[in-house]
């Protein structure tokens, strides 16, 4: 058994406002493998240590299908890493990963909660995700990194469902989150500032810079036992800037997990 598998979910059909992320999984593969860069993380040679083994991009038809996937996926390792999609996709996974693991949190790295009841009637769109995933009891904590957009209802769905929400006006990078069951990672490309990573539907200015957001990924004090890179819209980029900001993220999110 590979401990690490490398799932693509080609989805785009719930965002709200652009379309694009369907086509970043094939992108950021490519920054990640392009001979621009060598295969070392910052701890450790990802090519020594590949434990990872990719199966390539799914073209997802039915929203669903992403839970079928992701299940198959994960009776052939112990972890994966998905690379989105946009941030729908994380309450199939959740669905698939809550069958193998009785126990873990989620840390969400997001401009935004993504906690809406429903966005403009749709309960599955990007806006929604962890509203799903709490009300269905599919994590046993939720913590949120970056978020600078927090409506009253979010808020209200925050406080309902216990979200630990850390705004970005709030966040302390020396007073990071400490964990006590594995971590699933959620990183919406948003929660970097638009300076980071123009490439994503939503700007929100005021967001992490590059080496916040890896501190906090090297911090993580318990083992990760999957994550998803989402939200990175091709359409939106400038010189394929965001697609090698995904693809950094990706070698150091695997440098965590193997
Ligand atoms: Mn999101
Ligand atoms: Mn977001």
């Amino acid at each position: 058994m590979n401990n690490i598998l490398l799932q693509g979910i080609n989805f785009d059909a719930h965002s709200s406002f652009q379309q694009g992320p369907a086509k970043a999984p094939a992108l950021i593969r490519k920054a990640f493998h392009s001979d621009s860069g060598n295969s070392y993380s910052e701890s450790l040679d990802l090519i020594d240590n590949t434990v990872f083994h990719d199966v390539g991009d799914f073209d997802i038809d039915a929203y669903f299908d992403i839970e079928f996937i992701t299940r198959d996926n994960l009776k052939q390792a112990e972890k994966l890493l998905t690379l989105g999609g946009d941030h729908s996709i994380t309450y199939p996974i959740m669905k698939a990963y809550r069958e193998k693991y009785e126990s873990f949190d989620i840390l969400q790295i997001d401009a935004h909660s993504d906690l809406y009841h429903d966005f403009e009637g749709n309960p599955y769109s990007h806006a929604c995700p962890f509203a799903r995933i709490l009300e269905n009891k599919l994590a046993d904590r939720l913590v949120q990194i970056g978020v600078r957009t927090l409506t009253p209802h979010q808020q209200e769905q925050a406080e309902k469902y216990d979200v630990e929400v850390i705004t970005m006006q709030d966040f302390d990078p020396s007073n990071l989150p400490k964990f006590e069951r594995p971590v699933y990672l959620s990183l919406d490309m948003d929660g970097f500032d638009p300076a980071f990573a123009p490439g994503v539907s939503h700007h929100e200015p005021g967001g992490l810079s590059t080496r916040e957001v890896l501190r906090i990924i090297q911090s993580i004090n318990v083992p990760i036992i999957g994550a998803d890179i989402v939200e990175y819209n091709p359409d939106r980029d400038f010189q394929e800037m965001t697609a090698y900001l995904g693809a950094k993220m990706m070698k150091e999110i695997l440098a965590k997990m193997i």
